[in-house]
């Protein structure tokens, strides 16, 4: 009988691809595990064991695998089925979603590598300069990589030169793969057992007497071990007997110490448990008691509970419940909401159980955080993180924890797979049967309207814990402020007020604006020209910190230019405002108070983030200016006033979910306020006070935002009562991109009729110097999802077997944030 193998190749292959087994490596692989396999001409590839079995491919031979790289398999079966329902419901592949789910390092790196040919005998006078000069360097050294071979040829395209050699005999090319993972290792010494006898240690401290400082090294080895059986560290040696290293290699040299390694961890917790109890109030007992019962009928559950209830309470409660039944508990956040402060909350409470997988660690600390995940270990059975933790090889989940869960960053978009972690979590927590929560203080209108319909069953909690009210909302009408002249700067009068009554009174302050940078544009006042990135359709922005224009999706850059470009003219004025210019400002306004800035460009360095927000919660910044960063789980005890700057840049932007994110957004600032016993303010500026939005969030009323915005939804047929599915063509040849937009619309149009829009170019149709072109299409409820989907994929294979279209791009996004 012959066997075979279905692949995962970490290739966008639209199939599994099959390679032969000889009947011992049938009886040792199973699925999850790792092979090397050949795939195209001389490229070694590492793919994941599907399924074995005994049918030949019908339209190629099978080629025999490469090598076997795993003992055991690192993925449960559990794990590849997920990853068959991510590509078959987001259009993707599964090698899109191996590269996704998998960490770096094993993905193991195929380089060829060349040999010289002992046997070959050549005339000297017969080569050409490269290959004379690839043989010279192979007679000083074993073998070397294609990549080396081009820094010695100094040229990219050395594959040709290898070929000819290799026909002629004269180097063999073989490849060898590389496990880049290396666990960090630890250095220790141990005394060569011989000297182990007292006899020998006196004899040995007798001989070393004429070197007294190697004598003085074994003493201080003696008395560090003296009694424990801990290995003893090379680093401490050294620090404790003050010795050099080169003292130390004369005695590794002399035998008399051996030196030995071992693998440490990298991702270590040190702190201890300091929580050891939560008692719950009784509004979180009842919403506790509720969550155990929808657990119970194995249903989805909503907690829709207001800021500051102390939801997070409830979730390490749920947590650990599981972990106490053995079981593994994922706790996922949008990445923004990842703070130490969390962190620290949950370490506080679980110790060492909890590890964090975060996108600021190495590849080592990611590779080691999956090992545990794989081992089911008891440290890592706690793991917290943003979305890609959902691919973690978990043996044995028993809960779910989607904090935040109306944040759109939860939605993958760029590279394939562009998954929602969210609802790919609650397909997960269905395939191991465990338990799920979704938790927000503004739901998404997806979730709320499935909670709404019993697909999920909802929890609330209306009141803040410990019975602090929520904070009172003032709506600052700054229309009529500037008519009256009653503004400085981006300030109303009565921001004004209530920041210096809050300095006053030594409380903190938060004002949020939307933007990052100074000023988004500059415009001309003469010709109304605004300077342009030459790769992208969009203006550039103004950074005063540097004077300089950026483009903030290529990267462009140039200096700040004194005269308007187009016409010359030196009037030129800075339109719209961004955190930096509000802290310019609030500089001159309070020259006293020391003022922190929390935005994309603050927040750059490994660390950045978390120092803003310690030197706020220590109270040495009174006012932190920032972007939706501070939106998020934040929990400051001594702020007493947010300040919204400018609602209508949030209300104004062109999308449908603008109005719900709009709410989600101010309604998560306000939040921020007054989290102890006095009672917060919210001050929102705008043009626009009486926009049912301002007011939904200034009475804090979700339901009203929900009602209106479902009906508005149902009218333009939009999520959660349609489906979408977002197609993107992508070019550099503008009137291909035309085209080819044009032909899938027609062919969409075809088969799906009214529900297909575009195309359309999007708000900003070029980005480094690519068209870009979107067509929508809806998908009514009653319509099949999944055949729906097969039609398009239909769609999408005519479409890119036509010659003319080869050089564009589509990209399908299913349910577009
Ligand atoms: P949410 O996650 O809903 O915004 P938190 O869980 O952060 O709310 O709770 C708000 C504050 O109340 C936090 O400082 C938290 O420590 C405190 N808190 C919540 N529940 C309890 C409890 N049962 N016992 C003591 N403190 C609590
Ligand atoms: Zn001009
Ligand atoms: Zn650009």
């Amino acid at each position: 009988m012959a066997f075979f193998v279905d692949l995962i190749l970490p290739l966008p292959l639209d199939k599994r691809f099959t390679y032969s087994l000889t009947e011992e490596e049938a009886a040792f692989i199973r699925p999850g595990m790792r092979l090397a396999v050949q795939f195209g001409k001389n490229k070694i590839y590492t793919a994941i064991v599907g399924k074995i079995h005994n049918e030949a491919p019908k339209v190629y031979e099978a080629k025999p695998i490469h090598q076997i790289l795993d003992v055991s398999p690192i993925l449960d079966v559990k794990q590849l089925q997920f990853w068959t329902w991510i590509a078959n419901y987001y259009l993707c592949t599964e090698g899109e979603v191996m590269r996704a789910a998998l960490p770096g390092a094993f993905l193991l790196e195929s380089e060829s590598v060349v040999k010289l040919n002992k046997q070959a005998s050549y005339d000297e006078n017969n080569l050409d300069d490269d290959e004379f000069l690839v043989l010279e360097a192979l007679q000083r050294q074993s073998s070397m990589k294609i990549r080396e071979i081009e820094d010695l040829l100094d040229r990219k395209k050395v594959l040709p030169v290898i070929n000819k050699m290799t026909e002629k005999n004269l180097v063999m090319l073989n490849q060898e793969i590389y496990e880049q993972y290396s666990p960090k290792q630890t250095r220790y010494v141990k005394l060569n057992r011989q000297f182990e006898a007292e006899s020998e240690m006196h004899q040995l401290l007798d001989e070393l007497s004429r070197a007294p400082k190697q004598r003085q090294v074994i003493l201080t080895y003696f008395s560090l071990t003296a009694g424990t059986k801990k290995s003893l560290t090379v680093k401490k040696l050294l620090k404790e007997s003050k010795a050099t290293s080169s003292i130390l290699k004369s005695l590794l040299d002399k035998q008399i110490l051996q030196e030995y390694f071992q693998e440490t961890d990298r991702v270590k917790f040190t702190g201890e448990i300091t929580n050891t109890g939560i008692s719950f109030n009784k509004y979180q007992k009842k919403a506790f008691d509720e969550i155990q019962g929808i657990f119970d009928e194995k249903k989805v559950c909503l907690l829709h509970g207001v800021t500051s209830s102390g939801k997070t309470e409830i979730y390490i409660k749920l947590i650990e419940k599981a972990v106490n039944e053995g079981k593994q508990a994922l706790y996922l956040l949008p990445e923004i909401a990842l703070t130490t402060q969390l962190i620290k909350r949950l370490q506080d409470y679980f110790g060492e159980k909890v590890l964090v997988y975060h996108s600021k660690y190495s590849m080592n600390e990611r590779v080691e955080i999956y090992r545990h995940v794989l081992q089911n270990s008891e440290k890592g059975k706690i793991v917290i993180g943003a979305r890609s933790c959902i691919f973690l090889p978990f043996q044995n989940l028993g809960l779910v924890v989607v904090d935040e869960e109306h944040e759109s960053t939860f939605k993958q978009f760029d590279p394939a797979p562009r998954y929602h972690a969210r609802d790919a979590a609650v397909v997960l927590a269905k395939q191991f049967d465990a338990n799920i929560i979704l938790g927000s203080a503004t739901p998404s209108l997806e979730s709320y309207f499935n909670a709404e319909h019993h697909k999920y069953e909802l929890v609330e909690l209306n009141r803040r814990f410990g019975n602090v009210l929520m904070p009172e909302v003032e709506v600052v009408d700054i229309k009529t402020a500037h008519r009256k002249r009653k503004m400085t700067g981006h300030f109303s009068e009565r921001l004004i007020e209530e920041i210096r009554e809050s300095l006053n009174e030594e409380e903190q302050v938060i004002l949020f604006q939307n933007r990052r940078g100074f000023s988004p544009i500059l415009e001309c006042n003469t010709c109304g020209h605004s300077p342009q990135c030459p790769n992208c359709d969009v203006s550039l922005t103004y950074h005063s910190h540097n004077n300089q224009l950026r483009c903030h999706y290529c990267g462009y850059h140039m200096a700040m230019q004194e005269k308007c470009m187009a016409c010359g003219s030196p009037e030129i004025s800075t339109k719209g405002f961004g955190t930096e210019q509000v802290e310019t400002e609030l500089k001159a306004l309070f020259p006293e108070a020391k003022i922190g800035r929390m935005d994309q460009d603050t927040t750059r360095g490994k660390y950045a983030y978390e120092k803003i927000i310690a030197a706020f919660e220590n109270h040495e910044t009174d006012i932190l200016v920032g972007t939706q960063m501070l939106t998020k789980g934040l929990d400051f005890r001594k702020v007493n006033l947010v300040g919204i700057m400018n609602a209508d840049n949030l209300l104004n932007f062109p999308d449908f979910r603008a109005h719900e994110r709009s709410f989600q957004l101010m309604l998560q600032v306000a939040g921020r306020s007054g989290r102890t016993q006095k009672r917060g303010k919210v001050l929102i500026q705008t043009y626009n006070p009486f926009h049912q939005i301002i007011q939904q969030v200034s009475t804090g009323n979700y339901e009203a935002m929900y009602k209106e915005q479902l009906e508005e939804r149902y009218q333009y047929q939009y999520p959660p009562y349609f489906r979408l599915i977002r197609l993107t063509i992508k070019c550099r040849d503008f009137s291909k991109t035309n085209e080819a937009a044009a032909w899938l619309a027609q062919a969409l149009e075809n088969v799906f009729e009214r529900y297909v829009l575009g195309p359309e170019f999007p708000p900003v149709a070029r980005i480094r110097n690519e068209y870009y072109k979107n067509i929508l299409l809806k998908i009514p409820q009653k319509q099949s999802l999944g055949k729906t989907k097969k039609m398009v994929d239909r769609i999408l294979s005519s479409f890119r077997a036509i010659g003319a279209y080869r050089a564009v791009r589509v990209i399908a996004n299913v349910d577009p944030q």
